[in-house]
């Protein structure tokens, strides 16, 4: 076989790949001084890993790290929600600002200018809001008194 590749070494020092696989390796281990060098490399990085790991990490140092680690991933994922619960409250307010905003200026534009001078209300000028009640106000006033001549 060729030289395979580094996954493929990493998979035969995890003891993942078939025993077919498995044996093309060593049997290409054998021959090759290139990846037999790879593998050793391999094995001592995980000796090295495995004794830091085990032998000079305490239970309490590992349950602490682990802890770091939920601890983390936890404030990770509670730092997204509130991001999104930020972002969602900034599309609310957005949304609702424009609304009414477009509401009422769609009622005030409703409104003839002939209306406007009749009830004296500065279109131009007055805040939507205000000119629309005042608006009403004075034609419901004008409605009522009206009936009764
Ligand atoms: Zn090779």
């Amino acid at each position: 076989m060729n030289c395979p590749n580094d996954q493929f070494l990493h998979r035969f020092y995890d003891e993942e790949l078939s025993p077919e696989d498995r044996q093309r390796v060593e049997s290409h281990l054998v021959s090759c001084s290139t990846c037999a060098d790879r593998v050793h490399e391999l094995q001592s990085i995980g000796n090295r890993i495995r004794q830091a790991s085990f032998g000079e990490l305490t239970s309490r140092t590992l349950v602490r790290w682990h802890h770091t680690v939920m601890d983390l991933q936890e404030r990770s994922i509670r730092r997204l929600a509130g991001w999104m619960t930020a972002a969602a409250s900034v599309v609310l307010v957005v949304s609702l600002y424009t609304a009414t905003r477009t509401q009422a200026q769609t009622a005030l534009s409703d409104v003839h200018d002939w209306e406007a001078a009749v009830v004296g209300i500065d279109i131009e000028s007055a805040s939507p809001d205000i000119a629309t009640a005042q608006w009403i106000a004075t034609d419901l006033s004008r409605t009522t008194s009206g009936g009764q001549p």
